[in-house]
């Protein structure tokens, strides 16, 4: 009876003996790197082949002539014209705008955290009709013949042509980037008074004469003489000149005659 249990447990410990010899841990090892190497190397080439066909997509839009703003900055109000380049000029147009939607893309994140300290300091101000809402903040808008002087959502409009107020306020926070509402060529940039520093440039729209002012400015970041593309940054927004909050003061003018900006630009 005695030996039969020490047999039963003999057998028992043969049984919970390790059967794994050095050799065939080796093996095993190697049979997993292999399982890895088949797993992880087709996902990686996977991977690889995903961000060529992006390439290759962005290349094809180009080569299509049409615009990618729309998928690249989600710019919600793009019109039918910004995609119909058919011209050399329009493609260029489109380019530009392009160009310029992809470096508001990557302003767009310090223009957040600007407003974001912006919002919360005016929070306090009773005249402030409501925080400017930055959640979309990407890029100029176009509405066919004019572009947005700021990104879409980065301000709010505090006040509009009436008396001898002649522009739109747009109060956005300090270094916003002010984009070129048409193509044309700067007149005036630099300190002027009242406007502080000052962007005035005239363009050529639908066959009017368009004159713009955009003021208040922070910096400048163009020079007389200069031709400038719808949705080019021509300054930042700032509060210089007879200004007490950072704000762009746009005023528009077309055949000579003062219009309101709200009316024209797609604001
Ligand atoms: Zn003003």
């Amino acid at each position: 009876m005695r030996s039969t249990i020490r047999r039963a447990e003999r057998e028992a410990r043969r049984a919970g003996k390790p059967r794994v010899r050095p050799l065939q841990a080796i093996g095993t090892v190697a049979a997993v790197g292999a399982l890895i190497a088949g797993v992880a190397f087709p996902a990686y080439a996977a991977i690889q082949s995903d961000t060529e066909a992006v390439t290759i997509h962005d290349v094809a839009a180009g080569e299509a002539q049409s615009l990618v703003v729309a998928s690249e900055v989600e710019s919600p109000e793009l019109t039918g014209s910004s995609y119909a380049a058919t011209t050399p000029e329009e493609i260029a147009k489109a380019e530009a705008e392009r160009a310029a939607a992809e470096r508001a893309k990557e302003q767009a994140e310090a223009a957040k955290a600007a407003a974001a300290a912006a919002a919360k300091a005016q929070s306090s101000s009773a005249s402030v009709a409501s925080a400017p809402s930055v959640a979309s903040a990407a890029a100029p808008v176009f509405n066919g013949s004019f572009g947005s002087p700021l990104p879409g959502g980065s301000y709010y409009i505090s006040r509009s042509v009436g008396g001898a107020h002649q522009g739109t306020d747009m109060v956005s926070p300090a270094g916003t980037p002010i984009y070129a509402v048409a193509s044309g060529s700067v007149v005036t940039a630099g300190y002027s008074g009242a406007y502080g520093n000052l962007v005035t440039f005239v363009g050529n729209v639908n066959g009017s004469s368009v004159e713009v002012r955009n003021a208040h400015m922070s910096s400048i970041a163009v020079s007389p003489g200069q031709t400038v593309s719808a949705g080019q940054i021509i300054g930042y927004v700032g509060t210089t000149g007879r200004s007490t909050a950072n704000h762009l003061h746009i005023e528009v003018r077309i055949n000579g005659g003062l219009v309101d900006p709200v009316n024209v630009l797609p604001i």
